[in-house]
């Protein structure tokens, strides 16, 4: 199997593990919320038991043993680190960072700037 198709692979995983949690929180918020806990506790005495959350998928056989594969600027080997995050690169392969996203985010990095320099 390619690295290509691993990466997809586990493009597509972390993209449902996002799904599913989002769903359990969803149902988690709807239960909380509800009075049907409450309405079931009066009429038993006893908690309902807690609704059930569907299961975060398991991660793809193939991306088990998934190594990094940035490209190492000194050697231009092939990264073989295998603690990888989920974007599949190690902590030195990442990227770099875009900048801040959100209209916040930009004030706040912009009151991290040093004083005296350019704004
Ligand atoms: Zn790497």
């Amino acid at each position: 199997m390619s690295t290509k198709e691993q990466r997809r692979l586990l493009k597509a995983f972390w993209q449902e593990v996002d799904r599913v949690e989002a769903l359990r929180q969803r149902i988690l918020i709807e239960d909380a919320n509800s009075n049907r806990r409450a309405a079931y506790f009066c009429m038993h005495g006893v908690w309902p038991p807690r609704p059930l959350l569907p299961d975060l998928p398991e991660i793809p056989p193939q991306c088990i043993d998934m190594t990094c594969g940035g490209k190492g600027r000194r050697s231009g080997e092939p990264c073989k680190s295998r603690e990888i995050f989920r974007n599949g690169r190690c902590k030195w392969h990442g990227g770099a960072s875009t900048g801040p996203k959100t209209k916040e985010g930009s004030e706040r990095s912009r009151t991290n700037l040093r004083r005296g320099s350019k704004l």
